[in-house]
């Protein structure tokens, strides 16, 4: 072999100037979009066949390269044409936040220094950052924890939460000996509105989803605690192992927080992990007049938080917080041959799931300063405000019934007041189902709003979560006119053929 036949043909660099002529343009046309977004429908409700003709998915990959400007161009106006947006002002449905610009602009600079977080010394400063991020995340809620990781989102922080509780409560030989081996049935414990990632780790890591006692709430939604206290005691008699109780602090449903002290004492009694899913509701303890609501909170084990909701960090962003973080090396860390980092520095492979990571925490960390603490309670108390000033004004009017109110989530129905009084018969509460569920799917297809719903007891209601620092209470008003409106057409659209 001779040089020449070494030499580099191909390069996927950028000179410098297209570099920064593409990367303008693309900075001016989310500037614009920004600006405009509220002109936007917030979402055009196309159907799949839609899309993917846009698209052209059938297109295959073509072997000649294409120019980066025009692809660029492509694919931003494909995105902006075609997309839902939760940054729109007009957007509350799920938990998925509106973006704050300056993580986003961030994630640029992440993905430009391309630090790999799975060890500090191939991420020294990014390391450091994370930890910041991490520390300021746990004293802004009043979580006293030493440590913790950022991850994609609520489910894997859960997941991980999870995890260090079942090495924790059992010893760490089911890490050699699987848990079928090592301890049988393994039971953890939480309410009925629980958020499904519980499923996902029970069936993921081995007990099964029948080893989750799914205890019920009381009436306004929270875990009902005396029959926490008796399963647990049933389960230990009957030879079972408990080994986790989990506290929604802010339930993906109605953002309910269950009593958080009550299930710290029953935790230390029988010495169980106390996790908290906070993914949703767990910046809010961060608001003083709050705490009593959240009283407790900082007597769990682990918590897990969103930055990608309720801190408006693009997505994805989930924190995974632990008093004691031995407790995640004691669950995740291996030492192989081929990794020979320094031991006495954080390497965040060895706190989690991942191998190689990327720098999620510079979003959080840029926006954590360019706000501050005092208006990032102020935002989040301002969403809260404007979901009780929604549940207020619903209940003014005589075609609305409303459900719930926590947090910054609302729920409510439309409700023809002829049928006011016979609402607990069951051609009715079908009726009345099928009647929201097309006034939901009407909003949906308007364009104008977005929320979506929820089943309590079993009523089919509609949902609105602000999670949006764009949301302005004329952007409320405006929703409470259209939805009564769409109201009283799809009522007397329906009633006909429904109710005879
Ligand atoms: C959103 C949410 C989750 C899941 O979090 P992701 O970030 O979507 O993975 C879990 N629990 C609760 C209470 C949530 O609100």
């Amino acid at each position: 072999m001779n040089q020449k036949d070494i030499t580099r043909t191909k390069s996927i660099d950028l000179a410098p100037d297209e570099f920064k002529k593409i990367g303008y343009l693309l900075v001016d046309k989310i500037a614009d979009f920004f600006n405009d977004i509220s002109n936007f429908p917030v979402t055009k409700a196309e159907d799949q066949s839609t899309i993917r003709g846009h698209l052209k998915s059938d297109a295959p990959l073509a072997e000649e390269g294409t120019d980066p400007q025009k692809l660029m161009n492509k694919v931003s106006e494909l995105l902006i044409q075609h997309s839902l947006f939760n940054g729109h002002p007009r957007f509350w449905g799920y938990i998925t936040s509106s973006a704050a610009p300056l993580g986003i602009l961030g994630d640029l600079l992440s993905s430009a220094i391309n630090a790999n977080v799975g060890a500090w010394a191939l991420s020294p400063m990014a390391s450091e950052i994370e930890a910041q991020t991490i520390r300021w995340i746990g004293s802004f809620i009043g979580f006293p924890s030493r440590g913790g990781l950022i991850v994609s989102g609520g489910n894997v922080a859960n997941y991980i939460g999870f995890l260090a509780a079942s090495r924790a409560k059992t010893g760490l030989k089911i890490r050699e000996r699987g848990i079928k081996n090592e301890t049988k049935d393994l039971i953890l414990y939480c309410s009925q509105e629980t958020h499904t990632w519980v499923q996902k780790a029970a069936d993921l890591f081995g007990l099964g989803t029948d080893n989750i006692r799914w205890i019920e709430t009381d009436r306004w939604q929270k875990i009902n605690l005396k029959l926490l206290k008796e399963s647990i005691e049933k389960d230990v008699a009957t030879g079972f192992r408990p080994f986790l109780v989990i506290g929604n602090a802010g339930s993906v449903s109605t953002g309910v927080v269950d009593p958080l002290d009550d299930i710290a004492d029953i935790c230390d009694h029988h010495d169980l992990w106390f996790h908290i899913d906070g993914a949703y509701g767990g910046f809010a303890a961060a608001i003083p007049e709050l705490m009593p609501t959240f009283e407790g909170l900082s007597r769990a084990d682990s918590i897990a938080i969103d930055p990608h909701k309720w801190l408006y960090a693009p997505l994805e962003a989930g924190c995974i917080l632990v008093k004691d973080p031995s407790r995640l090396t004691d669950t995740f860390s291996y030492h192989p041959p081929y990794y020979n980092f320094e031991q006495s520095v954080m390497n965040y492979v060895d706190y989690g799931i991942q191998n190689s990571r990327g720098f999620k925490a510079l979003k959080v960390w840029l926006t954590f300063q360019q706000i501050g603490s005092r208006d990032y309670r102020q935002l989040i108390r301002e969403d809260i405000m404007l979901a009780k000033a929604t549940h207020r004004l619903l209940s003014e009017s005589n075609r609305i019934q409303t459900f719930t109110n926590n947090l910054s989530i609302t729920t409510f129905r439309y409700l023809p007041p002829d049928l006011n009084n016979n609402v607990e018969i069951p051609a009715i509460i079908d009726y009345l189902n099928d009647l929201n569920r097309r006034i939901l799917e009407k909003i949906e297809k308007s364009g104008k709003f977005y929320v979506s719903n929820a089943m309590i007891h079993q009523n089919f209601v509609l949902r609105m979560c602000i999670v949006n620092f764009r949301t302005k209470i004329e952007d409320i008003i405006d929703f409470i006119s259209f939805l009564l409106q769409t109201g009283d057409e799809t009522d007397s659209e329906m009633r006909s053929d429904h109710l005879k």
